[in-house]
């Protein structure tokens, strides 16, 4: 069995999929591992190191293409690339099944068995291969670094002979993964934090982290659903949610947006008004630009002044931290691997609960019901 790891190709990557570590656990289960020739360069794994990991390393990628049982990337790999691979191979990797669902087609016309990291089930036998939660880990921890570096104010409480410089105030909005991540670190840095969600669990969380928890009176309403995710709110809730973002936001130097409603665009929380109302100097880190961002005059990874408030929407936050993005990932998906790999040979369980779910096309056609559902939709509109 070849897994192949490429260099990724999408603007701005430094990731790899696979760090020398993980290709040491995957040839002791007697897979052939070959990487192209620089793919670890960005996340400072030289070829040296895979090779003495026991990878075999390789220039000619199309050669790689057409070898590989398994594609194993960080990014959905191109339409073209798709093609050179061999019928039947398998892909694993980010493949936004669920936002561009129709960008895996080609995956059918060569009977590829697609896997996305995306659809890993969070259930308890899966979070070694939880690759969401370690991406949104070291978003969270970098949004808050981001925040610092553009904000013209020290985060700590200082006593110094010329007087005392009170701590910075962070806002966060969205406890869950990234956001708790954020808070976590704005603590470390000496901030006053502050946080605000609609799942009552984060209130606690938030809570043991050393941040107030803002809480607003939705009515009793639904806020999550049976898997523990946020649902999407009536207008009515996320305007009350609205009202009182926005007045703490007048008195916060960093606000961190993280809210997110799985398969649905991310809930605008930061209206115009409410960044109109913040002081010159203030810092707004959206991080969920990607899907359509929680603050309404952010501009997906770009950076924008309004009113002396610099509003930053980056895309991809792991990507600045290759090396440990990158680590994390690779144990993620050589967690998954491992079920993959039975004496050395790809053996695909179908009725394995991490396994199934996680498989977006097979044997030509989509298995995921989600996926299917959604391109169905889009057919029909
Ligand atoms: P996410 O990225 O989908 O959303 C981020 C946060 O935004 C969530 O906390 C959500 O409640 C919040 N949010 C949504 N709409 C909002 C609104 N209108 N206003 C304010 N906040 C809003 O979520 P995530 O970080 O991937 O994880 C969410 C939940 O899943 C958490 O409870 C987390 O602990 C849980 N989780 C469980 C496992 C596991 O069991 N293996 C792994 C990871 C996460």
């Amino acid at each position: 069995m070849k897994i192949v790891v490429l260099r990724e190709t999408e603007g701005g990557e430094a990731r790899v999929a696979l760090v020398p570590e993980s290709v040491k656990k995957l040839v002791a289960l007697k897979a052939s591992v070959v990487v192209e020739s620089g793919a670890g360069i960005n996340a400072a794994r030289s070829d040296d190191d895979y090779a003495q990991a026991g990878a075999e390393v390789s220039s000619d990628r199309a050669a790689l293409l057409s070898s590989a049982d398994v594609l194993v990337a960080v990014n959905r790999p191109e339409a073209e690339d798709f093609s050179r691979l061999r019928k039947g191979a398998v892909v694993i990797g980010f493949l936004r099944p669920l936002d561009e669902p129709a960008a895996l087609e080609p995956a059918l016309a060569h009977d590829l068995t697609t896997f996305a990291m995306e659809l890993i089930p969070r259930i308890t036998r899966a979070q070694a291969m939880d690759a969401l939660s370690s991406m949104a880990t070291v978003s969270g921890y970098k949004a808050v670094i981001v925040g610092a570096e553009r904000l013209p104010r020290m985060f700590p409480l200082l006593m110094t002979a010329a007087g005392t410089v009170p701590p910075a105030k962070v806002l966060v909005l969205g406890a869950g993964v990234a956001g708790l991540q954020a808070i976590a670190t704005a603590r470390r840095l000496g901030a006053v934090v502050a946080a605000y969600d609609v799942r009552a669990a984060a209130g606690e969380q938030v809570r043991s982290l050393g941040a107030k928890f803002l809480e607003v009176d939705l009515g009793g309403i639904k806020t999550e659903d049976a898997g523990g995710y946020a649902v999407e709110l009536s207008e009515e809730a996320l305007e009350r949610g609205r009202q009182l973002i926005a007045e703490h936001a007048r008195t916060n130097d960093v606000v961190i947006t993280t809210a997110q409603v799985p398969g649905k665009r991310a809930p605008l929380l930061l209206t115009e008004n409410a960044v109109r109302g913040m002081k010159p100097g203030s810092v707004i880190v959206d991080l969920a630009g990607s899907t359509g961002g929680n603050c309404a005059l952010s501009k997906p990874d770009e950076t924008i002044e309004v009113n002396g408030v610099v509003i930053t929407a980056p895309l991809n936050l792991p990507a600045t931290v290759p090396v440990h993005a990158s680590q994390l990932y690779s144990r993620n998906v050589a967690a998954f691997l491992s079920l993959l790999i039975k004496d050395g040979e790809l053996n695909i369980d179908m009725t394995d609960d991490v396994v199934g779910p996680s498989c977006v096309t097979h044997q030509g056609q989509f298995v995921n019901q989600r996926v299917a559902a959604l391109l169905e939709a889009t057919a029909t509109r």
